[in-house]
């Protein structure tokens, strides 16, 4: 895929005293984005579609003045962020219904800030390991060509003792992150699907030969992997499209021999998705019929629906027997 190149970018001027904030203004620049040098983002559009869509081509370069980081259990301790929002336009998005009706993309300058806030929380839980997540509010590796700064953080935490990052992604450029001093310390996850969901639903992120591409690049390159399979549905042909994908995952993999960790989650929404799914993407495919399935309280006190019982059941054992067949070093961490 083409790497992303956004429309509009406005810098909030605070950036420019900073060497990263110089780095990827000129990276902009070089890209003929057409740059204001402001913090006040305007979004216009007619529809929610439209804003919606101007919100992703737009990109506010800032600093992140977190001193304070949010919990992230039971992926990891803390969360922390490089950006947020970010190109990809996935129908289901986990981030649709809390960035807004414009959920324009930050960049976060201030790299050095970030890890010296993280650097304090590893030395205060030490000798205990510290885990932090990078990909809660957005996805890391869809604007590393603009900012080159999970790299950094990579680096980072392959020379910390005692911290260990994690991420998850739906994009595959990963050439810039394959011959850093990782260490194992970072644990690179997937996000995979079959390819009837991803041509579908996840627009403007890696196709699934991409994604292949990526998971062997990055095994090659030593780090520790999983997989978030999801959402996982059912459609037509479901489980060929399935087995599909774990055994092009096998063969991707090669010969790696490090515990593989999985985590599988179906589909599911809310009411409140639903509906804003629906103003966004008018012609979506997503099969969001209430009838099909059943409510589930969500831990964010909100009702979700979920695959019926039977069909949960279905889903489960399918996609385990999968992984089983496939893999003799997998840990399926969890199925909800
Ligand atoms: S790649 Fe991840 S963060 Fe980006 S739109 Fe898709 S689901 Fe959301």
């Amino acid at each position: 895929m083409i790497n992303y190149v956004p429309n509009k970018a406005y810098i909030d001027p605070k950036c420019l005293k900073l060497e990263r904030g110089k780095q990827i203004v000129e990276k902009l620049e070089k890209l003929n984005v057409p740059l204001e040098y402001t913090k006040k983002v305007e979004i216009k559009g007619d529809s929610p579609a439209e804003i919606y869509m101007n919100a992703k081509n737009t990109v506010l370069v800032t600093v992140n003045s977190q001193k304070k980081l949010a919990p992230c259990r039971p992926s990891a301790d803390y969360q922390f962020s490089l950006t947020s929002s970010c190109p990809g336009n996935c129908e289901y998005c986990y981030l649709q219904t809390t960035q807004g009706e414009k959920p324009y993309i930050k960049i976060f300058a201030n790299v050095e800030e970030i890890l010296q806030v993280i650097d304090d929380y590893i030395e205060e839980n030490k000798p205990n390991i510290t885990t932090f997540e990078c990909a809660s509010i957005t996805d890391p590796i869809g604007l590393e060509h603009l900012t080159g700064s999970l790299g950094e953080c990579i680096e980072y935490f392959g020379g910390s003792d005692y911290g260990r990052l994690r991420l998850v992604t739906k994009f595959a450029d990963v050439d810039s992150l394959l011959n850093l001093k990782h260490n194992k310390h970072t644990r690179f996850r997937f996000s995979i699907n079959a390819k009837y969901v991803i041509q579908n639903f996840e627009h403007k992120t890696a196709s699934f030969e991409e994604r292949m591409e990526a998971v062997r690049k990055i095994a090659e390159a030593g780090y520790p992997i999983g997989f978030i399979v999801a959402p996982i549905m059912i459609f037509d042909n479901w489980q060929q499209q399935y087995n599909e994908l774990f055994e092009r995952l096998k063969g991707a993999l090669g010969n790696y021999q490090e515990q593989i960790s999985f985590e599988l989650i179906q589909h599911r929404f809310t009411a409140t998705a639903k509906e804003l799914i629906q103003s966004r993407f008018k012609n979506t495919k997503l099969d969001m019929e209430e009838q099909n399935r059943q409510l589930k309280w969500g831990p964010y006190g909100k009702f979700k629906y979920v695959y019926k019982k039977e069909q949960s059941i279905d889903i489960k054992n399918y996609i385990t027997k999968l992984i089983n067949t496939n893999f003799n070093n997998s840990n399926i961490e969890y199925f909800t």
